[in-house]
């Protein structure tokens, strides 16, 4: 297992709290939970790219550039925290107006 912290300056007076999870004994969504065997997950991740028009069509150039990869796994049965990059819990401030980006 894998665990970072980190706090993220917010103001003079205010930090948010930011985290890094990889649990080594899980090889992804096709691995069942190390915990308790579970096979679902809540998984959520980032896609993007290189992105061009073709003939009025917006079209994906994954040719030129593109990047993705995970951004948070839980299992659903017993709720433990498989992978978080602290990418997640930045998102997860913002949504929950824990600040105010510009
Ligand atoms: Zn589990």
């Amino acid at each position: 297992m894998v665990y970072e912290q980190y706090h993220l300056p917010l103001s003079e007076n205010e930090e948010l709290e930011i985290e890094y999870v990889e649990n080594s004994e899980w090889d992804g969504l096709s691995d069942p939970c190390p915990e308790c065997e579970g096979e679902e997950f809540n998984h959520i991740e980032y896609n993007g790219g290189h992105y061009g028009q073709y003939q009025g069509t917006v079209v994906e150039r994954t040719d030129y550039w593109d990047q993705k990869g995970s951004l948070y796994t839980e299992c659903l049965d017993c709720g433990e925290v498989l992978f978080k990059n602290p990418a997640y819990d930045v998102l997860r401030g913002y949504l929950d107006g824990e600040f105010d980006a510009p």
